[in-house]
């Protein structure tokens, strides 16, 4: 989400006749978009913000903007004082402050923010910032922007603010949009996708949605992320098994393995319940990949509860599991009535036990695609290799000369670790066979 909100503020400052500097000392505009759903992230953006006043007291006339979750969507007075440096603080997806501010007192220029508010307040025309522009291959738009579910030790409905479902019109115009300047495989976001379009009286749900956007022309994948279980609806699966551009991966976060601890972080669902979605995921999709994230120490999480959490990933065998250490946010339930009573080092030992555990399991997945014939959209070039990725969302690496930038190629896997691949490409046989004649005298 963040990154999608990073690209609409360049394209915003664009509009506005910026562009992108190689250094931050080189910056007239420095924005920094802050996350702070783990306390380590949290931790990062302040660190990150600190290190830029000596740079501000140098510059005067440098402009700071704070955004995103560190702001979040209650004001920002409190930061205010802590941050007096700071010129401009933005809640997230809304670059709206930022262009205020840099267009204040000229008229021509505040129409022209005018414009660029509107355009990168999700109007459905984003434009790409320039280095983007042809260039990007895979991108993200935000569907439904914040959540009302309140998971006890989740800070984001608080700093993202209630559930919103975009508009229909608007997603398509955006996605034909990016497709437009070379886009080739877009992903729906929302903090709970499945909700989306539950706001909007009469208005159509995800599978709904997946069969709008299906029908962009020159677009080649599409991918949706975070599913929550107890939205996963019979419709949505049928769409992504019946839909050929709608990839077959789903990211369905079940973040503990005992009712208990779901209990105390409402997540609303039992094991069980997620144990046999995942059973009728696999049956309606077949080769679906699945990804999950997990807390290890919440509160209150006892050895045999955290036993149970793995006992759960080794049977399930996920593909991906993203595995967190609990840290209490402030405000949040979780952090306002419970005790975080799991010791840091004991986290830790959890947090390696489900990573070995993990290893494991994608390795042995990953081992079974040696050899395999699979298609890959290439995204970019890094360190002389072609980086792309298979329909079940597995990273595959490939060296050649060819230019595969936002092509779908068929590729041969030729090696195998958990969290990569390596394949060679399979060249296609040319539709008319060139023909050549040799004469030899004899
Ligand atoms: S579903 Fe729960 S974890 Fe996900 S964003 Fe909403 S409150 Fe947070």
């Amino acid at each position: 989400m963040n990154v999608a909100d990073s690209q609409r503020v360049a394209s915003a400052l664009e509009r506005l006749g910026y562009r992108a500097a190689a250094q931050v000392d080189e910056a007239d505009v420095i924005v920094l978009n802050t996350c702070v759903v783990r306390q380590s992230a949290e931790d990062k953006a302040v660190g990150h913000l600190t290190s830029l006043r000596p740079l501000k007291t140098r510059k005067p006339g440098l402009v700071i903007n704070l955004m995103g979750c560190l702001v979040g969507v209650k004001g920002h007075e409190r930061l205010k004082q802590r941050f007096p440096f700071v010129d401009v603080f933005s809640p997230p997806s809304d670059p709206g402050p930022l262009v205020a501010h840099l267009t204040q007192g000229d008229s021509r220029q505040l129409e022209q923010a005018e414009t660029a508010r509107r355009f990168a307040a999700m109007d459905g025309d984003l434009v790409l910032p320039a280095g983007e522009r042809g260039n990007l291959v895979a991108s993200h738009v935000p569907v439904v922007l914040g959540c009302s579910h309140a998971c006890t030790f989740c800070i984001i409905p608080y700093q993202r603010g209630v559930e919103r479902s975009r508009a229909v019109g608007e997603i398509a115009a955006e996605v034909h949009s990016l497709v437009n300047q070379g886009v080739k495989e877009i992903t729906l976001l929302g903090q709970i996708v499945d909700r989306y379009g539950k706001d909007i009286p009469d208005g159509p749900d995800l599978a709904a949605l997946l069969r709008i956007v299906h029908q962009v022309d020159g677009l080649e994948r599409i991918r949706f992320l975070t599913s929550h279980p107890n939205w996963m609806t019979g419709e949505l699966l049928e769409a992504v098994a019946e839909l050929p551009k709608v990839m077959p991966h789903i990211e369905m976060p079940v973040q503990a393995g005992d009712d208990e601890v779901l209990e105390n972080m409402k997540r609303g669902y039992s094991a069980e319940e997620y144990r046999r979605l995942v059973e009728k995921i696999r049956l309606s999709i077949p080769g679906v990949s699945i990804a999950t994230d997990v807390i290890v120490g919440f509160p209150g999480e006892s050895e045999g509860q955290f036993q149970r959490t793995y006992d759960l990933l080794a049977d399930l065998k996920l593909d991906v599991a993203h595995l967190a250490r609990y840290s209490p946010r402030p405000g949040t339930v979780a952090e306002r009535r419970l005790e975080d009573d799991v010791p840091e080092d004991e986290k830790w030992r959890r947090f390696r036990l489900l990573e070995e555990l993990q290893e494991g399991i994608a390795g042995e997945i990953s081992a079974r695609y040696l050899g395999e014939k699979v298609d890959v959209l290439f995204e970019e070039k890094v360190r002389g290799r072609w980086k792309g990725r298979t329909p079940t969302n597995k990273l595959v690496f490939v060296e050649t000369e060819e230019d595969l930038r936002g092509q779908v190629r068929q590729v041969q896997v030729t090696w195998t670790g958990p969290w990569s691949m390596q394949a060679s490409l399979l060249h296609r046989s040319p539709e008319i066979l060139p023909v050549n004649l040799i004469y030899v005298q004899t």
